[in-house]
């Protein structure tokens, strides 16, 4: 079986895939408008399928559906049935800002995702409301309640640290896993094309988690394979994990095993590199399965070792929302 190897020797066992770049909520640092564009020509079911059976064939084992909010797609549970049966996809997991969570959980599970991240930055209803313009937090929380019960693979909660809104708060995020299986995300604030001005104010550095979680006992736990970027911690008076995303920091490239496409089907080789590469053209049969392949291999020699983030430069990703965070 062909494999997805760059020229550092890193493998590709995660796909991320983007199945809409709209949203519902406006996140300060990632769509404080509102989903503005009007064009909506997202790829369609068949087209994900045969993307995904292509990177399937190319030893990837993870997909993650995330977007813009995933599933506001009126299809959103009949793609993610789709992409279950396929044979070779060991895990779907889904990211989603949770809107929907509670009223839907029973048909994602019967969907087949396997592994859910809900987004939270703030456990205050009425700074969650701030940061999201919604004010359904109690909804949120309820929903990962039933998501525990309903004993999926994997439960995780990811907040982004914003200095002076939400760093008070870190010690109540990591309380929150002492009795619960659940995986806290902190991840650091991270520069876009539009959030410069906000990204000044309020990004911090994740060692102000890393140094807490250290003099408390925790401990690193060792990756999977298909891992996401997170380093995650274990201590054995909590029953769940924490996780820390610092894109900033020394080696954050050096475990890469991710690829992504975009809603309307551009394969990134980073989040935040300065060119994507159609693959729209080639999900359009059955048949083109093999050119498909070649294509996506042909491309990840121009993966870069690293980003340029440190350079100040986030490529060409306006927000996350527009290619999938
Ligand atoms: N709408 C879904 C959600 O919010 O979970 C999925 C898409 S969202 C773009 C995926 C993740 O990226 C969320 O956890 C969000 O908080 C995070 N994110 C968005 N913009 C970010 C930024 N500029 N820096 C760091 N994380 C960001
Ligand atoms: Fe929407 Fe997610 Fe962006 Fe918030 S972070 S605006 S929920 S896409």
């Amino acid at each position: 079986m062909a494999s997805l190897q760059d020229n550092y020797g890193r493998q590709f066992y995660y796909l991320r895939l983007s199945i809409t770049d709209m949203c519902n909520f406006y996140c300060g640092y990632c769509l404080p408008d509102g989903y503005q564009k009007k064009e909506r020509d997202f790829l369609s079911m068949d087209e994900i399928r045969r993307l995904v059976m292509a990177f399937v064939e190319l030893g990837v084992q993870k997909i993650r559906l995330t977007g813009g909010e995933p599933t506001i797609r009126k299809d959103f549970c009949a793609i993610a049935k789709t992409l279950s049966q396929i044979s070779g996809v060991k895990k779907l997991a889904l990211t989603t800002n949770g809107y929907h969570l509670y009223k839907n959980i029973l048909e994602y599970k019967d969907a087949g995702i396997d592994n859910i991240t809900v987004s939270i930055d703030s456990l205050i209803p009425e700074k969650f409301h701030n940061i999201t313009q919604h004010n359904c937090l109690e909804d949120i929380l309820a929903g990962i309640n039933s998501a525990q019960q309903l004993n999926f693979n994997a439960v995780k909660i990811n907040a982004v640290l914003l200095n002076h809104i939400n760093t008070d708060e870190i010690d109540s995020f990591v309380e929150f896993t002492r009795n619960q299986n659940i995986s806290m995300r902190f991840i650091e604030l991270m520069q876009t094309g539009s959030n410069i001005d906000y990204f000044r104010q309020h990004h911090i550095s994740s060692d102000c988690v890393r140094e807490k979680l250290h003099s408390q006992g925790w401990q690193i736990v060792e990756r999977e394979i298909d891992a996401g970027p997170a380093v995650e911690y274990q201590h054995p008076d909590y029953l769940g994990k924490i996780g820390i995303i610092a894109p900033y920091g020394k080696g954050f490239c050096a475990t890469c095993n991710r690829l992504r496409v975009t809603a309307k089907g551009e394969l990134c080789l980073c989040l935040f590199d300065s060119v994507g590469y159609s693959l729209r053209h080639l999900l359009q049969s059955d048949q083109q399965q093999s050119e498909l392949i070649e294509f996506i291999i042909s491309k990840l020699p121009y993966k870069h070792e690293t980003h340029y983030l440190l350079q100040g430069n986030p490529g060409m990703n306006h927000n996350f929302a527009a290619i999938g965070g």
